[in-house]
């Protein structure tokens, strides 16, 4: 099945869905999964987690490096991570293509304090 994500609330809604369930914002085309079953109670599960007060939250991303060997590869590449590094977010880890003539993925998290009402 079908999910959208809300880049306003973060939350996500069954597809086939052209506004968030949670805050009715307008969800963009491109911003969907294919998930199974089991993702999705996966998802449900995580939803129920509580924070406690007090505890930062981490914020993900995930970019596509460019594999290019060569100049203009790892230059691209370090003017993403370069980038991403003055946005304050870390790069944790890579995601390998199927074969070395995939794209590979770089995987960046930052995080924050939430802020509590009184
Ligand atoms: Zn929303």
């Amino acid at each position: 099945m079908r999910i959208y994500f809300c880049p306003e609330c973060g939350g996500y809604s069954l597809g086939p869905a052209s506004q968030c369930d949670e805050c009715q914002a307008v969800l963009p085309d491109d911003s969907w999964a294919d998930v199974t079953e089991e993702e999705l109670s996966q998802l449900e599960y995580i939803e129920e987690l509580e924070l406690p007060p007090g505890l930062p939250t981490w914020e993900y991303d995930v970019v596509k490096l460019n594999t290019e060997s060569g100049v203009n590869g790892i230059s691209y590449s370090t003017e993403v991570l370069n980038r991403m590094g003055e946005k304050g977010w870390e790069l944790i880890n890579i995601l390998p293509g199927d074969d070395s003539e995939d794209p590979r993925y770089g995987v960046f998290k930052r995080s924050w304090v939430p802020d509590y009402e009184e």
